[in-house]
Order: C-alpha cells, then structure tokens, then sequence
C-alpha cells in the first residue's frame, strides 16, 4: 500500500505508516494541487494499492475502475485469491452460480449449498457458509431461500453513493496525465466547513479520456471531446447515502427489483458547488458536473446489515447471521451505514474480521 498517513486531517491515527511511498502526482496534477492549495484548499494524498512502475511498464493507461489485468494493481484476485489457492485444500470453481441455501430441520443451521456449473447441478454440505455474492444478489439468495430474515431487514437499507462527476475546463492546462487519480479533498468531510453537517468526499477520477466523454455525451463531436479531455482534469464527489428501510432489493420470481430511495441530496448538492467554486476561484472558467444516477450502482451496500439487535439487524458484529450459526455473509451487504468514501476496503476489513470469527469456529 502506498500513500502518507499524516496527509489526511480527517483521518483517524495509524499505527504505522504505509510501507512505500505515495504514488506521485503527475506535473499536470501537481500543477493542480498547488492551484487548490492557493485558493485555501488542503489537497490529501490519496492512499493507492498499486505498483506504479509495474503497471506503466505495461501500458501507459490508468488503472481505475479496471481490474488487474496486466500485474501492477491489488485487487481481490492479486491479493485475496491468489493467497488462498496456495493452499492446497481450497478449490475454486469458477463460471457457477449458487442457486440455492438450504436448512437443516431445525433451521439452525444451512444444511447445504446447490449451485449450477453449466448443465451440471451440485449440491454441497458444507459445516460453514460465507455468502458473499455482493450486496444485490446476496440479499437475493437469502430472500428466494427464505434466510437470515427474523429481523425482516434482508434486503432492506440499500445504500449506493450520491456521486457526481466534475469536469474542470481550462484551456490554459495541457492534462498529459495518464493515471491522474492521486489526491483527494476532505475538506467538507465531516462539516461543511461552518459548523454545519458533512458533505462528503472529492478525489480526482481517472482520466476521462475523449472515448468516455463521447459515450457519455454522445452529441459532442469527437474533435470537442478530444480537446476539452486535453485541457481538464475530472473529479469525483461522493456524499452518504443513509440507511432507509423502504430503499431496498426485492425478488419478484425470477426478477430482482431494486427500490432505491436516494437520500442526503441536500448535502450532495452543497458538496457540489463548494468544490466547483473552489475550482472557479482556482481558475477554472467553466466546471461541468453530472449526477450519477441509479444506472450505476458501483457502490451498494446495506442489505444484510450488522448490529447488536437481533430484532433490528441480520448479522452480529462478526458478520453471523442472528438466525443461522454457520451462516457468515462476508460481502457489501453488512455495512451498515455507507461513509462517503469508496468502500472495499471497509468491505475487506469486514470480512477479515468475519474470518477470525470463522478461524476460531473452525479450531484452526
Ligand atoms: C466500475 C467500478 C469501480 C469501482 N471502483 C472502486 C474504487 O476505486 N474503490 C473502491 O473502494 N471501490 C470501488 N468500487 C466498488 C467495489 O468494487 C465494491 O464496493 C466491492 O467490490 C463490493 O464487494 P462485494 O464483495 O460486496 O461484492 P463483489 O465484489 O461484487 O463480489 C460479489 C461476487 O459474487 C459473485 N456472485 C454474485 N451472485 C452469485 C451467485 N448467485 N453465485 C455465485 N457467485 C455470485 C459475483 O460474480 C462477484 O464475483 C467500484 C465498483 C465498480 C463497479
């Protein structure tokens, strides 16, 4: 993990530093940074999972919202999976879909696992499970298999991000960035910077290159595409998203519906104008913004929520189902709230907890 954990004043206190350097900003993006710093604004280094000189050696592209490829970039497969298949009694079956969890008579416990590889169908009967089929399918899985579900809060609290992408134009700035995303701005993270309550998060986005922009605006002429990506740097601003019992994944047959109830916009909004009056007084004339909406759900999360209540939530602390002693589900569904920054770590941190809890059921 790179970055530097005395950058970020909303940050709580690290044990240790992070064992290598902060990936660093690129001339145009340094460039930037110190363009905010002048207007007031403390730009943090944003921590990064990555092996910079790796991933360039490979390509000179940016690495996010992609999985890794071509080595260079932790993600779950080069940091989790990998690990685990070196043991030589974990077995990976991939292209299956778990179909069905079933309860022994008692309903204590989920007496086996049925999923579909192809034509084939496989039934297991495993002493533990951990669901972790993300935050939609496996509230899914446990509503269709009638799961977890005393406290009638599967699937319920659906939470995504309130997000906006900001594209700050200036002719002036030559963007020869190639991975770009390397700080971020907690500036309004936990007040809006009067006292009032918090807005969120900004981090540079990677680089919307002239492809991006032409896809999402598809009415701009590719030579207008080109050259605004030329001369702009793009951002990203998250605000909470708070839990509410009526957003929430339902299975209707074999369809899932999902109701999401956005919530927090008043602060979204806040948090949207803040930064592009920071990037106006940084001088940038013309700063365009875009709500994501709910066609793209990147950041779910919420639906099988921990707590201390069985009556209130679907998992103890340790990510255990209330209802089921060997059912862990160790995915996005726990959280139960959604902070505003990008949550796989959380998600991971979760799980690694839920994996002491498992070691210590296990015996091992
Ligand atoms: C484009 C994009 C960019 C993102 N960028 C970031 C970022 O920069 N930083 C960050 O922190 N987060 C990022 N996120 C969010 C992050 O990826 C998610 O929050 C995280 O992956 C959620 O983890 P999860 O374990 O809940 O679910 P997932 O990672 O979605 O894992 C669920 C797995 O279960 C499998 N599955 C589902 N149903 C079944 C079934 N019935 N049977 C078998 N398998 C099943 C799925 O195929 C999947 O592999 C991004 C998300 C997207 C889409």
């Amino acid at each position: 993990m790179r970055g530097d954990v005395t950058s970020d004043a909303s940050e709580p206190p690290h044990e240790d530093a992070y064992p290598y350097p902060p990936v660093p900003d690129e001339p145009a993006i340094a460039a930037v940074r110190q363009r905010l710093e002048k207007v007031g604004v403390q730009p943090f280094t944003l921590p990064l999972g990555v092996d910079i000189d790796t991933w360039l050696s490979n390509g000179r592209d940016g690495w996010d919202g992609y999985p890794d490829i071509r080595s260079g970039k932790m993600d779950a497969e080069t940091c989790g999976l990998a690990a685990a298949l070196s043991h030589d009694n974990v077995r990976l079956v991939t292209g299956a879909q778990v179909t069905g969890l079933d309860r022994d008579p008692d309903g204590r416990r989920i007496a086996s696992v049925t999923y579909r590889k192809g034509s084939e169908t496989v039934t297991l009967t495993p002493r533990l499970v951990a669901l972790a089929a993300g935050a939609v399918q496996s509230a899914a899985l446990l509503l269709r298999n009638g799961l977890a579900n005393a406290s009638g809060q599967v699937g319920r609290n659906f939470m995504n991000h309130n997000a906006s992408a900001l594209i700050a134009y200036d002719p002036r700035l030559v963007n020869d960035s190639v991975y770009q995303k390397t700080f971020g701005i907690n500036e309004w993270y936990l007040s809006d910077g009067h006292n009032g309550p918090p807005l969120g998060n900004v981090q540079l986005l990677g680089r919307v290159v002239p492809k991006i922009l032409k896809a999402n605006v598809p009415a701009l002429p590719m030579a207008a595409c080109r050259h605004i990506s030329r001369h702009a740097v793009d951002f990203y601003a998250i605000s909470e998203d708070l839990p509410d019992p009526e957003s929430r994944v339902m299975v209707k047959g074999d369809d899932i519906q999902l109701i999401w109830r956005r919530s927090n916009m008043a602060a979204h909004h806040k948090l949207v104008e803040k930064m592009k009056k920071t990037l106006k007084a940084a001088g940038f004339p013309v700063v365009l913004s875009r709500l994501f909406d709910g066609r793209v759900p990147s950041h779910q999360c919420g639906t099988a929520h921990i707590g201390s209540d069985p009556a209130k939530a679907v998992l103890d602390p340790d990510c255990r189902s209330f209802d089921h002693d060997n059912l862990f589900v160790t995915d996005a569904s726990a959280l139960p709230t959604s902070a505003a920054v990008n949550p796989a770590l959380t998600v991971a941190a979760l799980a690694m907890k839920a994996a002491d809890a498992i070691r210590k059921e296990l015996g091992a």
